[in-house]
């Protein structure tokens, strides 16, 4: 049974008329099962902090979901239990090899005083597929995402009172096998830890950013892992970061291979918006090609502007030759990152082998970033209906 977990989604399709109906059956109803959430609450809930003085990433509720998993058991029961520390092997497998994948996503408190999730089951088929890649165990995305609605639900009232702030939601999977051996992990741990969050910029100011572009660093490479959040692709990319801060940069512009394409910005997908050939608007991402996370945001602006209809949505690469060329030109319009941490972020010039090249940013034009920011706050709010945003 151990075995059939791992089959990699490469093998998927050419085994698929292969394997007998107990294969796939097998493969599905192994996993935990939210009906089966054992519940012990905490007995000393915490003070919550202001949320005009919450730090990203500082602060974490009453509660967290933990679910185990081995080889020879299978999933254990998932458990919402009292946020504490974890009791880890030292060779367990994620402190040495970085087997670990993480999801990051956002409970908001609404207009209604009600709590909405933004689109979740992207982030758990997301999550499904970091864990594929990563040899560990597959489990059904629906019994995730309704175990996180009960972790949610039972920490509400760290959702918190305000309509720039918002509950993060951390889910983290990690091998946990007490060996040494580069080898798929046999004992497995997923949890879920949740924390308030402020606004990623200050009340009404939507500051643009500036960005190092360096073909020396390179964030992912082709038949690489870029398009997974798996913590590898993360921890090496704090040095690069300090050093686009040592050149007076803000983020860094991720660029790839000899052409020098575009990927994405620090952690986010990056959208330009331009004047083409023929005179018209278009926006442009680059495509999903195995380097490229395929963020949520990302996802949600193409689906946005592409029901519009007013210019054209175009996902291809760009290289840094390009970008200049336009630049230089004046048919860049906008130039944003995308992600759940911001929405939406401007970016206001490049700093490019020396030279720093200004990017405008639209305070009296089209401002294409700060109408999608509207768009998407006021559906996590509640201000405007949509099934993007179910309740919690
Ligand atoms: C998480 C992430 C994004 C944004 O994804 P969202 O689902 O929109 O939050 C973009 N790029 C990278 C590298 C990321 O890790």
């Amino acid at each position: 049974m151990a075995a059939f977990r791992t089959v990699s989604p490469i093998l998927h399709g050419r085994l698929a008329q292969l394997p007998p109906l107990s294969f796939r059956f097998l493969r599905f109803s192994s996993s935990f099962k939210a009906a089966d959430l054992v519940i012990e609450r905490s007995a000393a809930p915490k003070p919550r902090p202001d949320p005009s003085t919450l730090v990203f990433g500082k602060h974490f509720s009453d509660h967290m979901l933990t679910v185990d998993w081995t080889d020879a058991g299978g999933w254990e029961t998932p458990r919402i239990r009292p946020f504490q520390n974890l009791s880890l092997h030292p060779a367990s497998s994620a402190l040495h090899y970085s087997i670990e994948l993480f999801e990051g996503m956002k409970a908001f408190r609404g207009v209604d005083n009600s709590i909405r999730l933004f689109r979740p089951m992207l982030n758990m088929e997301r999550m499904h597929r970091s864990a594929d890649r990563s040899c560990l165990p597959l489990f059904d995305k629906g019994e995730l995402l309704a175990c996180i609605r009960q972790l949610v639900a039972l920490d509400q009232e760290w959702v918190p009172y305000s309509l720039d702030a918002s509950l993060y939601i951390r889910p983290t999977f990690i091998g946990t096998e007490p060996s040494l051996g580069v080898s798929r992990a046999g004992k497995a741990l997923l949890f879920v830890i949740v924390g308030p969050v402020g606004p990623y910029f200050a009340t009404g100011s939507f500051s643009p950013v500036s960005l190092l572009a360096d073909p020396a660093f390179v964030r992912a490479w082709r038949g690489g892992v870029g398009a997974y959040k798996v913590g590898g692709n993360y921890g090496p990319t704090i040095a690069v970061q300090n050093e686009a801060v040592k050149r007076g940069c803000q983020q860094v512009l991720w660029l790839y291979g000899e052409e020098e394409q575009i990927t994405e910005v620090g952690t986010m997908n990056l959208f330009i918006y331009m004047t083409n050939e023929e005179g018209e608007r278009e926006l442009i991402t680059p495509p999903l090609d195995g380097m490229i996370l395929p963020g949520v945001t990302r996802q949600s602006l193409l689906d946005l502007a592409r029901t519009w209809g007013e210019f054209s949505v175009t996902e291809r690469t760009m290289d840094m030759r390009e970008v200049l060329r336009l630049l230089e030109a004046g048919r860049v319009l906008e130039v944003f990152g995308a992600g759940t941490a911001c929405v939406v972020c401007p970016v206001g010039s490049l700093l490019y082998k020396g030279k720093k090249y200004e990017v405008p940013t639209m305070q009296n034009g089209p401002d294409l970033a700060k109408r999608f920011y509207k768009e998407l706050t006021d559906i996590q709010y509640g201000r405007t209906a949509s099934e993007w945003a179910p309740l919690v």
